[in-house]
């Protein structure tokens, strides 16, 4: 089925999905924000192919790391379909649902954007990096790097990626890993690219498919640092701060928040751990008496956010550098690797 611009190829898995679950009785479906107008559209097919009661589920989802398992087991429904994002296969699954994964692939050229782009790098070994959404693309990337004089570099990431030269807003591993010059990448928005941007110091190229546009990512870079730099100046004055984390399978870190609160103690300052699943100011404004948060869970709701939160908001990496853990040369980005917890 293509919907806006993007491929689902789910009609090809339904009757896998009708072979391996003879009679079942509901399956649940999840959609990320924007594809979820096309909920009861896609459900309606998946009623048709496999006979199951289709449960939709209209709770926000922004990624892999977002699955509502634990909400469809609660219903009794042992099956369900995530659509729009690629496996994250560090993800445990702990409430016995079987996940199945539909991608939305792009049907957008990158081809014009690429070649552009080309113009503008010297490589000569260029890492290509990619979203889920163009990453069946990346053999045309490759292709036309090598047509000017460049040398493509792609890598697969950890466990917490399924794809070769896919980036995550929380895992550029798959760039990190690469030996090269310089970067490109082939996708939308700052939201990616930024989180390659704050790991590394090597020029980025970002080729937007759809703008035909190209572009680096000084002027992004540059705007968020001097907001992350002004938080921990602002927390360096914090004597009660919150650790904010989440129960969302693929943003849990537990651990590491208790190992905030530890580091908070030994500097002598107040700590509390506050479970948010779906964090946002106003989940949060009943802890508006706390001096800072900190949050654990998606590395970047304090780095996005933090212009909507009254307090400063800072990652477990900046928190160091407020308590004079870490040096406060280098900006340190908050990833999170897929054996964090
Ligand atoms: S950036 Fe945040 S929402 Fe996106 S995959 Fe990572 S934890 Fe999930």
């Amino acid at each position: 089925m293509e919907l806006y611009g993007y491929l689902l190829n789910f009609e090809e898995l339904l009757p896998r999905i009708k072979a391996e679950h003879p009679g079942l009785a509901a399956i649940g479906l999840q959609f990320p924000d924007g594809m979820r107008d096309y909920a009861t559209k896609i459900g309606e097919v998946v009623q048709r192919e496999t006979g199951a009661l289709p449960v939709l589920s209209a709770d926000p989802c922004y990624g892999a790391c977002d699955l509502c398992d634990d909400e469809m087991a609660k219903l009794g429904i042992t099956v369900m379909i995530h659509f729009g994002h690629s496996p994250m296969p560090s993800v445990k699954t702990d409430f016995g649902v079987q996940v199945y994964y539909v991608p939305a692939h792009s049907i957008h050229s990158i081809e014009e954007v690429v070649t552009e782009a080309c113009k503008t790098m010297k490589g000569p070994r260029v890492g290509v990096t990619t979203t889920a959404q163009h990453v069946h693309k990346l053999d045309v990337a490759e292709r036309i790097l090598r047509e000017h004089g460049l040398e493509p570099v792609t890598m697969l990431g950890d466990k917490r990626t399924a794809l070769r030269g896919q980036l995550l807003g929380c895992n550029v591993l798959a760039a990190v890993k690469c030996d090269v010059d310089e970067f490109i990448f082939i996708g939308s928005g700052d939201f990616h690219p930024l989180a390659l941007a704050l790991e590394t110091e090597k020029r980025i190229t970002a080729a937007d498919p759809y703008t035909n546009t190209v572009r680096t990512l000084t002027e992004a870079k540059g705007r968020i640092l001097k907001q992350r730099w002004a938080a921990i100046g602002r927390a360096k004055e914090a004597k009660t701060f919150g650790i904010v984390v989440s129960t969302k399978a693929g943003q849990m870190r537990f651990n590491l928040a208790k190992k905030v609160l530890k580091q908070l103690h030994e500097h002598g300052k107040e700590g509390y751990i506050i479970q948010n699943k779906q964090i946002s100011p106003e989940t949060l404004l009943y802890f508006r008496h706390l001096d800072a948060l900190v949050g654990v869970a998606c590395p970047r709701v304090p780095i996005d956010d933090q212009p909507r939160y009254k307090q400063p908001f800072l990652t477990p990496q900046e928190l160091e550098i407020v308590l004079g853990i870490r040096p406060a040369e280098h900006y340190v980005f908050d990833e999170f690797s897929a054996d964090a917890n």
